[in-house]
């Protein structure tokens, strides 16, 4: 120890002699004057004194996570985040990155975008019409972020927590007129090439096993299938699904929570090489429960995405020079807005709207349950305790009218496309956390941009969201690979 310390001090000290006489050559001459200062190496034996002055490696733009919450605008961020520090919990991952912008979403041709006129601008740089993927407002095929990262040798992951197919994802590899072609955008998915998929499954594919392996892909359905060895392209086509939407709500929690976390950090270990990753990650539900106004069920989407950036932030930490994190989303949907209420009221729900019309609705309805003895039931699913008076009158109505109305399958003009008790019990949580909704579609208000690491400087600012592709552009030419 001693000796080490001697040697560091003699080191400092030529170190300071060395300073001292290189200062003097350019004594009377300023600073900034045509000679540039060469950095000074000095060779020594002491370890100490070698690690302070070894030089600092440059930052390299190597690793890309662009999380994108679909109809994710900023009262949805602000709803979750309070729900979260009224509930005793951390707020969202993101709302600290040191660099934030915001983005105007709308189309080619509308002021409201959908979701796949917005992912191709985010992933190509160009506008184009509602409901296209990939191509230009001619038809134009156009090449995305994630297929010229590919070229280049990057390894490619897209997931999601709807279906594979859906727009977001489908925006990143896809090139078709309607976001409904769910057959073309599923032959495109196979013929990218991108090493990893995960997702909740595809609209049609009876064959997918056979397309997979003549692709090259090895598909799965659980985690636990999973091949040890990362060689190889991976499709995990979930077999937790509903419907053919996606993945099961998050708020449902069992099998399905941590889903998009556990894919993250598989896809993680198979795309991280000395080649570089970009992966996009999607949390696509926070879209579908604001389309249906389930305030309770959105939060829990971006809860569940969030821990996802949290995965993203460990990997950040262990490899600071190297990766940038982008939370963004493609459009607000809901027309959310926050008054007074109590946040923990998103928080004790504890079942989604679908899951509560599948279940809780049917098996009531089949056994002809008196409301005095659903009322519980849906009150603790809910987390709808202390009921007032007035709170019970209006859950026995919709109730009644979940019984007498034409069924099978409903759409009241008043209640919506679910049950009445369910409407009226998600309608419940939201008044009594202080969220509203202004509408059952996407809207067309700037959404935020988060942005932490190598290259977050060009996304400060408001912008189209074509630039967001602009930007990731102007990052990797700043910090290229060596
Ligand atoms: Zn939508």
């Amino acid at each position: 120890m001693q000796t080490i310390r001697l040697y560091k001090r003699i080191a400092l000290m030529l170190l300071a002699l060395l300073m001292f006489a290189g200062l003097g050559c350019t004594r009377g001459a300023s600073p900034s004057a045509t000679q540039s200062i060469e950095p000074i190496v000095i060779a020594t034996d002491a370890p100490e004194a070698t690690a302070l002055i070894t030089p600092v490696p440059q930052p390299q733009l190597k690793y890309i996570f662009l999380f994108i919450g679909d109809g994710m605008g900023p009262a949805q961020i602000q709803t979750t985040s309070e729900a979260l520090v009224a509930g005793g919990r951390k707020p969202l991952s993101f709302l600290d990155f040191p660099v934030k912008g915001s983005q105007k979403t709308a189309s080619y041709d509308g002021s409201v975008t959908d979701s796949a006129a917005a992912s191709t601008a985010m992933s190509t740089g160009k506008k184009t019409i509602n409901g296209y993927l990939g191509l230009d407002s001619d038809k134009n095929r156009i090449e995305t972020i994630a297929e010229a990262l590919r070229n280049a040798g990057r390894k490619i992951g897209i997931l999601t927590t709807v279906s594979l197919d859906h727009a977001t994802p489908a925006g990143f590899f896809a090139h078709v007129d309607s976001r409904r072609s769910y057959a073309t955008i599923t032959d495109d998915l196979f013929a990218s090439g991108f090493d990893f998929f995960a997702g909740g499954g595809f609209h049609s594919t009876p064959d997918a096993a056979d397309r997979a392996l003549e692709n090259g892909y090895t598909l799965i359905h659980s985690f636990e299938e999973a091949p040890v060895s990362t060689d190889g392209n991976l499709i995990l086509s979930s077999n937790l699904i509903f419907g053919d939407y996606g993945l099961l709500p998050a708020i449902d929690g069992g099998a399905r929570a941590n889903w998009l976390k556990k894919a993250t950090d598989l896809a993680i270990a198979r795309l991280t090489t000395p080649d570089g990753f970009f992966m996009m990650v999607e949390g696509g539900r926070v879209d579908y429960f604001c389309h249906y106004n389930d305030a309770g069920s959105f939060v829990a989407e971006l809860i569940d995405m969030d821990e996802a950036v949290q995965s993203a932030l460990a990997f950040y930490a262990q490899h600071p020079q190297e990766t940038l994190i982008l939370v963004t989303a493609d459009h607000e949907t809901g027309d959310v807005s926050l008054t007074a209420g109590d946040r923990t009221a998103l928080l004790k729900q504890i079942i989604s709207s679908d899951i509560s019309d599948n279940t809780l609705v049917q098996e009531c309805l089949a056994a002809k349950t008196p409301f005095e003895e659903a009322l519980p039931l849906f009150a603790s699913a809910f987390g709808l305790d202390n009921l007032t008076d007035d709170e019970t009158a209006l859950l026995k109505e919709a109730y009644i009218k979940t019984f007498y109305q034409n069924r099978p399958g409903n759409n009241d003009e008043e209640y919506g496309t679910y049950e009445p008790i369910t409407t009226a019990c998600i309608d419940l949580v939201a008044a009594r956390a202080g969220v509203r909704f202004g509408s059952g579609g996407h809207t067309g208000i700037d959404v935020p941009v988060y942005a932490i690491g190598v290259g977050s400087e060009f996304f400060a600012g408001n912008y189209e969201n074509t630039n967001l592709y602009d930007a990731l552009l102007q990052a990797i030419a700043t910090y290229p690979l060596s």
